[in-house]
């Protein structure tokens, strides 16, 4: 039989089903890139498990994605031989979302069909968004190494249903029949086909072919041309981008590679491509997206460099390559010195993971140092995205502690605004005469850290306070004491090494100590062991009292964090 089952989507599947109908209709052209690039990633998987078992290949090794289409039955088809899907991976991947924390992203969606397909092109919709086009899809499939009768068929109106079957399937891989909307005939048609691959596709490294029809015998100039016959030909050039050298690349060809490789909508905000001979040969082309996904923060968001070893894609998200607080960055490296059956624990304990981690994270911290002095707009829009995973760095990474502290911005008392935009560098430009110390303050918000009466006396001698305001803050500020040289100082710690009284200052001070000795006494009593000491203090000008701590102990900020966290 064929063990036809009817299954419904999974919530999150069908709620993303309905706003990709509803919502994606801007742009629709884009479902054809989002098919072609999934048959790519399906030829780079079945190249990776054929390096052990070539028979995988079943004498088929030429691996290409075709676009066909019938006019009459109103159907697009895109069809692969890569690696294929069991009715188990289809059941899997084209009926649930494997990302964890979708459910909240759901959660997080208006019902306004603008703003919620803004969201969703930084979630992606991959394979779904046939269902901009389509209001029928069926896939066809058989994964490699399988016999012809081990094929699935899954097909759905894209609601809230789809059906599974076993079919028989001679060819490995994957065809897509997507069963057109009556007003998306335009589909229909090579030359508007054609002009989409060569848009989006051009440089995904397996062809995308149609079929050229061939031309009868003719006549011309009174020699017999013979006829010639009909055969697929690749509408896109077919090279991997990143193969390529810069000069023969633009700019619109290095966004559609990185929509491929990051799974992505968006334009990426900047990327740097290098090529690396010598000691280590490898190249790498890294980007920064423009929008942090939506699970940046959950703990196993998945992430890391889609990783190729001569040219033969390996493996997707190897972390290896970058540290946790680049986890932000896209894109592959492709080495030429890692064995072709590398495997994830190989790569761990390698010296040549290393050294490109090394070289890697130098280019990262470097490309984003060239962003942050050259273009401060696309710098700030970097740093609202990601600006909170970077300050985990410090902590992180020491040996280039230096490097980070110089990307991170801050609000400050400078601007009386809570953009965060004043470098460390631009503090110790403006900084005093004398002054040899960066003064910054953590708080619960922005306003509670500007406002603070710890300020005031620095406020008074016009020096310039840097306020923190976010949960990483206090973690970030205890693995960053220095920077050029200058100590970071909390303005809540007790010596703020502001001792440019005067005498008569000082002498003002005994005597107001020795007046206020009762008060003193009294409040002393009061707070009990609460407190260590009560001062007579020149820090405040308008508030009557405010807590210091001292310079061995946590911070106020810090008992809070630490009491959050069960401590
Ligand atoms: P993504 O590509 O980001 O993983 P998609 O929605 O585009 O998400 O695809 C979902 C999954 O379905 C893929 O990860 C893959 O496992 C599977 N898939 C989709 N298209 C194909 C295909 N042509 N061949 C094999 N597997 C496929
Ligand atoms: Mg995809």
């Amino acid at each position: 039989s064929t063990q036809q089952e009817t299954h419904g989507f999974q919530t999150e599947v069908a709620q993303l089903l309905k706003l990709v109908t509803h919502s994606l209709y801007s742009n629709k052209e884009i479902f054809l890139r989002e098919l072609v690039s999934n048959a790519a990633d399906a030829a780079d998987k079945l190249r990776y498990k054929a390096l052990s078992d070539a028979d995988l290949y079943e004498g088929d090794g030429e691996l290409r994605v075709r676009l066909s289409f019938d006019k009459d039955a109103g159907t697009l088809t895109i069809a692969d031989n890569g690696i294929g899907m069991t009715r188990d991976e289809v059941i899997e991947h084209l009926g649930t979302i494997a990302k964890s924390g979708t459910a909240e992203f759901f959660a997080n969606l208006s019902g306004d069909a603008a703003k919620d397909s803004q969201l969703i092109g930084q979630f992606g919709v991959g394979f779904y968004s046939a269902f901009i086009v389509a209001d029928k899809v069926t896939v066809r499939s058989r994964a490699a190494g399988q016999g012809a009768d081990a094929g699935v068929q899954w097909e759905s109106a894209g609601e809230g249903d789809y059906t599974v079957a076993n079919i028989d399937k001679a060819g490995r891989g994957t065809e897509i029949i997507l069963h057109l909307r009556d007003d998306e005939k335009e589909f229909l048609d090579e030359w508007r086909l054609k002009q989409i691959v060569s848009k989006y596709s051009d440089h995904i490294s397996i062809p995308v072919e149609m079929w050229q029809e061939g031309e009868p015998e003719r006549e011309q100039d009174g020699e017999t041309i013979p006829a010639t016959e009909g055969q697929w030909q690749a509408a896109n050039k077919a090279t991997a981008l990143w193969t390529l050298s810069k000069s023969e690349i633009s700019e619109e060809e290095y966004k559609e590679f990185y929509k491929h490789v990051a799974h992505d909508w968006e334009d990426p905000l900047l990327w740097s491509h290098n090529k690396v001979e010598g000691k280590q040969e490898y190249t790498s082309l890294l980007y920064i997206p423009a929008k942090a996904p939506f699970d940046m923060w959950n703990r196993d968001n998945k992430h890391g460099l889609k990783l190729y070893v001569q040219r033969v894609f390996i493996m997707d998200e190897a972390e290896q390559f970058l540290p946790q607080y680049l986890r932000f960055v896209k894109g592959l490296v492709d080495s030429n010195d890692l064995p072709l059956n590398v495997s994830r624990e190989i790569l761990q304990d390698s010296k040549v993971t290393q050294s490109l981690r090394t070289a890697l994270t130098k280019r990262v911290l470097g490309m984003l140092d060239k962003m942050g002095r050259n273009n401060e707009e696309k710098y700030q829009q970097f740093w609202s995205q990601f600006g909170n995973v970077l300050k985990e760095g410090p902590a992180e990474d020491f040996a280039n502690k230096e490097a980070i502290a110089k990307l991170l911005r801050f609000a400050s008392t400078h601007n009386d605004s809570n953009v965060e935009n004043v470098s460390l560098a631009a503090y110790i430009e403006r900084m005093k005469e004398g002054q040899d110390k960066i003064y910054y303050i953590v708080a619960d918000s922005y306003a509670a850290a500007k406002n603070s009466p710890h300020l005031e006396l620095l406020k008074k001698k016009g020096i310039e306070v840097l306020l923190l305001s976010e949960r990483i803050d206090e973690w970030l500020m205890n693995h960053l004491t220095e920077f050029d040289g200058k100590s970071l100082v909390s303005v809540t710690r007790g010596d703020l090494g502001l001792d440019d009284l005067s005498d008569e200052e000082m002498a003002e001070q005994e005597k107001q100590a020795e007046e206020h000795k009762p008060l003193l006494e009294r409040v002393q009593e009061v707070l009990g062991d609460k407190i260590k000491e009560v001062k007579v203090s020149q820090r405040l000008t308008d508030s009557p009292a405010c807590i210091v701590t001292d310079e061995q102990d946590m911070s106020s900020q810090m008992i809070k964090l630490m009491q959050a966290a069960g401590q």
